[in-house]
């Protein structure tokens, strides 16, 4: 894999709105557990708005800013709650990494990637720790900076993204939520999985399975 086109972003999200879909009800168990038993239903309906919204992207021969735009846009305005503006934010960011390209190199990819995991800080001031999707999305975007480093292609790098990021996803369960809903429940979060890091996780392996196909 050498170059990501406008199509295969749109891949990616169809992708990932599969992967809410299969894997919805275990995010709202997630989130059963440390918050309000919703974040499955959030992005199924978030990502069946974006998948809507972006239909005939391709065939009108979009940039990837204005797809991502357009992502970005569908989930501030179609899921409520926290996951709604930190992903919405996330895309919007990566949007304007993007900006006009067509088709993104490995470098393109991790840049696109990066603004949108600077745009959840901006917005959710969340550190290493705190138990959100911070946690799975900081060390999935280090070990596809690394992979790139040490020489491998787009969809190496991805696929250690997925990696990292579910073990980034694994890691969050003894932690104490400092953010969010779950960390009105302090101690009590402890024992439990992160539901964004669960699906930040499934964002990554989405990537890494659109650049497979
Ligand atoms: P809500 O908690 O409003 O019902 P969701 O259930 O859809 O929203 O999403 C909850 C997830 O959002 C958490 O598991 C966590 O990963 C993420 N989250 C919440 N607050 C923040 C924050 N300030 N920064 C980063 N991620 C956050
Ligand atoms: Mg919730
Ligand atoms: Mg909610």
């Amino acid at each position: 894999t050498e170059s990501v086109s406008v199509a295969t972003l749109v891949d990616w999200l169809s992708s990932f709105r599969d992967a809410v879909h299969e894997q919805g009800t275990y995010l709202t168990e997630l989130d059963s557990a440390i918050g309000d038993a919703d974040h499955g239903a959030n992005l199924i309906r978030g990502m069946d708005a974006v998948m809507g919204a972006v239909a005939g992207e391709v065939s009108t021969v979009g940039s990837a800013g204005d797809l991502l735009k357009k992502v970005g846009m569908t989930l501030v305005t179609s899921v409520g709650g926290a996951s709604g503006p930190l992903y919405g934010t996330f895309f919007l960011r990566a949007a304007t990494a993007t900006g006009d390209a067509t088709s993104l190199d490995a470098a393109a990819v991790l840049a696109m990637l990066r603004a949108g995991l600077e745009g959840i800080v901006a917005r959710g001031k969340a550190e290493a720790g705190d138990k959100t999707m911070y946690d799975a999305l900081a060390p999935g975007l280090d070990a596809f900076a690394s992979a790139l480093e040490s020489g491998r292609d787009v969809l190496g790098a991805a696929e250690a993204a997925a990696d990292a990021a579910a073990d980034g996803r694994d890691a969050t369960e003894p932690l104490i939520a400092l953010k969010g809903r779950a960390s009105y429940l302090g101690e009590r979060s402890v024992g439990h999985i992160d539901p964004g890091a669960a699906s930040s996780a499934l964002l990554l392996r989405a990537l890494a399975d659109a650049l497979a196909a």
